[in-house]
């Protein structure tokens, strides 16, 4: 079916442009009013979502013609979701998932971008999105830990491929598994028998690479008899939560992103974060932890036949707000000596960091344009540093600094609680 079966929806489109923006009665002025960073980068109706479905029902409607100037709008798009969420606010109809099908429609037809074709050579290669030097594992050697497929264990840590091999980010993998020690959880990896999640793959349109990548991980939890999956990358929980159960790989798992389990940790007492942090911070809600972080719904019906786009029994739709948004506020709120200061663009409403869809390895400059907004926003309440909980949105975030040379500093929400349970 692919993009056929959103159809109706793209049709649906009003092109009242409220996928451009918060909601009206968050808008505090003009400065962080925007939520799509493609439109207000390129500042042309097709780079919005609404956009996207207005080029996708033109095609399906007069055929398929690739240009290159279509080619920049379909790639130019970070596949963050604000749009989506931002017109279903009033708008009952699919947003995301006709654009994610376009995106897959131009990979099948094999109108692709070199550096993305070059990142899923690599994936294809070595199961990872980054270049992979030395072992899957290697971050681990010396800490001691179980390995998931060897030993029976309560909780598979899924590292990740940024958070396994880069060098700059493996602090997060090791202060991770300090956590997780110190709060006496029965935990392993799975080292080498790790492979990427998949998730990027699938936001770059490469969909028989992530389904490839998501039954290769779910052989090996099967194999392992891992009950519990823990990330604490976005995209990682992402992939796990609910792309493999939309294309019913997840079963039975359970799957929770670090801050979830760091909160539930601190609630039941297992976890005691006692020394002071002194730190203003404000926090980033990652895309794919937050709007895209929501459940997948398993909603089946059928159109009742008219002009009306009506569904029986009623369609539910998605709406970002049943996304990760308290537990990591509340671990921060759990840091003696952290103060939270909120943004104006939080929670479903999240301004992307900029690094998704591909747009990181095929346009730096936009990936980092966009990091760049994020930064101004969270220097605008005078905090000292910006959290996150993602490692994609940390590393973004701190190259765009250091071009900028602004004083914020970027932190993953684990860097805090290490600090904090040392
Ligand atoms: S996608 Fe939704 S919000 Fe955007 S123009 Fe179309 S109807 Fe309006
Ligand atoms: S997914 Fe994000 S970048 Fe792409 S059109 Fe929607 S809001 Fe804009």
């Amino acid at each position: 079916m692919g993009l056929e079966q959103y159809k109706g929806d793209m049709e649906m489109c009003c092109r009242c442009s409220a996928c451009k923006f918060i909601p009206m009665q968050r808008v505090n002025g003009l400065q962080y009013a925007n939520v799509c960073p493609s439109v207000s980068k390129y500042n042309f109706h097709s780079y919005s979502g609404g956009g996207r479905l207005n080029i996708g029902a033109a095609m399906l409607k007069e055929g398929f013609n690739y240009t290159d100037r279509l080619l920049d709008i379909v790639y130019n798009c970070q596949m963050c979701g604000a749009c989506g969420v931002s017109c279903n606010y009033a708008m009952d109809m699919e947003v995301m998932e006709p654009i994610n099908e376009f995106r897959i429609k131009c990979v099948e037809d094999g109108k692709t971008r070199p550096a993305l074709d070059k990142v899923i050579t690599g994936l294809r290669k070595h199961g990872s999105m980054v270049p992979a030097t030395g072992k899957r594992g290697d971050w681990a050697s010396g800490l001691n830990l179980k390995d998931a497929t060897k030993e029976k264990v309560d909780v598979l840590y899924h590292v990740g491929c940024l958070t396994s091999y880069d060098k700059n980010m493996q602090k997060l993998a090791k202060a991770t598994a300090k956590i997780l020690q110190k709060a006496g959880v029965d935990f392993g990896i799975a080292g080498d028998a790790e492979t990427c999640c998949g998730g990027r793959a699938y936001q770059m349109g490469y969909k028989e690479d992530f389904l490839s990548q998501a039954k290769k991980n779910m052989a090996m939890i099967k194999e392992a008899g891992v009950k519990t999956v823990v990330t604490a990358c976005a995209d990682g929980y992402q992939a796990f939560k609910v792309l493999y159960d939309k294309f019913n790989l997840k079963g039975g798992l359970e799957v929770l992103h670090i801050s979830e389990y760091i909160d539930k940790l601190i609630r039941d007492g297992r976890l005691k974060p006692r020394k002071k942090v002194d730190l203003s911070v404000t926090y980033h809600d990652p895309c794919r932890l937050g709007r895209l972080g929501e459940p997948w719904i398993h909603w089946q019906g059928k159109k009742i036949p008219g002009d009306r786009f009506v569904f029986d029994p009623p369609k539910v739709y998605r709406r970002g707000t049943h996304g990760v948004y308290q537990p990591p506020r509340d671990v921060l709120k759990s840091i003696p000596g952290v103060r939270l200061t909120e943004m104006t663009r939080i929670k479903e409403y999240s301004w992307c960091c900029g690094t998704g869809g591909g747009v990181n390895e095929s346009n730096p400059g936009f990936a980092q344009w966009t990091a760049r907004e994020r930064i101004e926003e969270a220097e605008s309440t005078g905090a000292e540093a910006m959290v996150t909980a993602c490692p994609w949105c940390e590393k973004t975030f701190n190259e765009a600094i250091s071009e900028t040379g602004s004083s914020l500093k970027v932190y993953d929400i684990v860097e805090l609680v290490e600090t904090a349970i040392s």
